[in-house]
């Protein structure tokens, strides 16, 4: 209860920095003893992510008053979780991360209310997200990143032209990887957003297939050789590999011990096979404090207009030392995300096909699409130019894939929109066609 001895000297702390004036205090600041009550009772904080840095996340968010959580992750809880994912427990063991965590955030912290959500981010809808005042992500994929990137922007209200500020929902982003982590703070539609600075995202490490097929060197070629060829061929469970499915983890260590002996390879670990299938780097129980705390923080001062937020792009390296830098991430003009423009697609070779579009989507490094389905409109009808993700689509739109942009009718100037699994909502490309030589016909 607000007011009561106790509430008083549990909260001190904070009380010290929201009801009263200070150097970095942001100039609309106004020191209260309402701003806990908000934080206490009314601000609505959304966690995605309940691993590593999800539960550093929950733990610091509800020591720091926040009291209205809900945490989202599809995730079951593995004993090699258990190091730093200190929310929970061996008997926890296959349970569901994001239950678990909010259980023990409840039971920990009197007053805290976290509500659990134990599905994928794409499974909620606009409605679910709108009720938030901001969203914190502790992710592992750059995928899921980008769909909420996404999300948060289809939530922005334009009137016009100009952008309502209350339908804006700051995301504030923390990465890890080993000893190198991030933090950012994005007011979708204001300041640079994900797909702003896609880029900066390096392409995934990939080895030539040559190389893994014919002579390999490294246990990684030998753990891709089983995963790329060795796999789809004997298909032993008959699904693609479930990275996080212990027996498909098995089936494939043992296949790539048997190649790694052959070619007499050493190093090969259970864990090296983890890490490669689920393309990851060990996790540093230190990195995720410091991401998630930094984070915290900016929830904070975002909740309560305590200081000014961090502008906008924090880096940490704390392999030797502790090394810290922050900029601004500047936002792209023909963002395909977050600006109005429909980003320009520059062809100038009058024999590009259809799948070199598609090739072209998923490797140009501000786009990086992963599964891209095509629609135009062509003569005033909307026409699917190609869809994998729908098998009897695929099927019916497979002979587009070699006809030249030309020949499906698309011009200058056309527009096409794209759907993948990047993004909730599907993006406009817009076509400049430069053929050279045809100018003139
Ligand atoms: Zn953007």
């Amino acid at each position: 209860m607000m007011g009561s001895d106790h509430t008083h000297r549990r909260w001190s702390n904070l009380r010290k920095v929201l009801e009263r004036l200070g150097p970095f205090c942001r100039p609309d600041f106004e020191p209260s003893s309402e701003t806990l009550q908000f934080l206490l009772e009314n601000c609505k904080i959304l966690v995605i992510g309940a691993g590593g840095l999800g539960c550093e996340l929950l733990k610091d968010l509800a020591l720091m008053g926040f009291g209205n959580i809900h945490v989202i992750d599809m995730d079951t809880i593995e004993l090699s979780n258990l190091n730093r994912q200190f929310l929970f427990r061996r008997k926890d063991i296959g349970c569901s991360k994001a239950e678990v965590a909010a259980r023990f955030v409840n039971s920990r912290v009197p007053g805290c209310n976290v509500i659990p959500h134990c599905c994928k981010i794409q499974e909620k809808d606009e409605e679910f997200y709108r009720q938030f005042h901001m969203v914190v992500c502790g992710l592992d994929s750059i995928v899921a990143r980008r769909w909420i990137n996404g999300m948060l922007l289809s939530l922005l209200v334009y009137e016009n032209g100009e952008l309502d500020r209350f339908s804006v929902i700051p995301m504030i982003d923390g990465g890890t990887e080993g000893f190198k982590g991030n933090v950012r703070v994005i007011l979708p539609g204001v300041t640079a957003c994900i797909e702003c600075t896609l880029d900066l995202y390096p392409p995934q490490v990939t080895y030539p297939l040559c190389t893994i097929a014919t002579t390999p060197r490294l246990p990684e070629h030998c753990i891709e050789y089983v995963k790329i060829i060795q796999w789809p061929k004997e298909n032993p469970f008959d699904c693609p590999i479930d990275g996080d499915d212990p027996q498909h983890i098995n089936w494939i260590y043992e296949k790539s011990n048997e190649r790694a002996a052959q070619f007499n390879i050493q190093g090969l670990t259970y864990r090296l096979v983890q890490g490669v299938v689920k393309n990851i780097i060990p996790a540093v129980a230190s990195t995720n404090a410091i991401i998630a705390a930094t984070c915290a923080t900016e929830v904070f001062k975002l909740a309560s207009s305590c200081s000014a937020s961090l502008n906008n792009y924090m880096v940490l390296n704390d392999l030797d030392g502790i090394y810290t830098y922050n900029y601004e991430a500047e936002r792209k003009e023909d963002c395909v995300a977050c600006s109005q423009i429909p980003k320009d697609i520059e062809i100038n070779n009058p024999k590009f096909k259809l799948k070199d579009l598609i090739e072209l989507l998923c490797e140009r490094p501000d786009l990086q699409m992963k599964n891209p389905g095509l629609t135009a409109c062509i003569d005033g009808k909307n026409k699917t130019l190609y869809m994998q993700s729908v098998p009897s689509i695929e099927e019916k739109t497979r002979e587009n894939l070699t006809k030249t942009l030309v020949d499906l009718g698309l011009v200058n100037g056309s527009e096409i929109n794209v759907a993948d699994i990047t993004s909730p909502n599907a993006i406009v490309l817009k076509l400049r066609l430069a053929y050279p030589d045809t100018d003139m016909s």
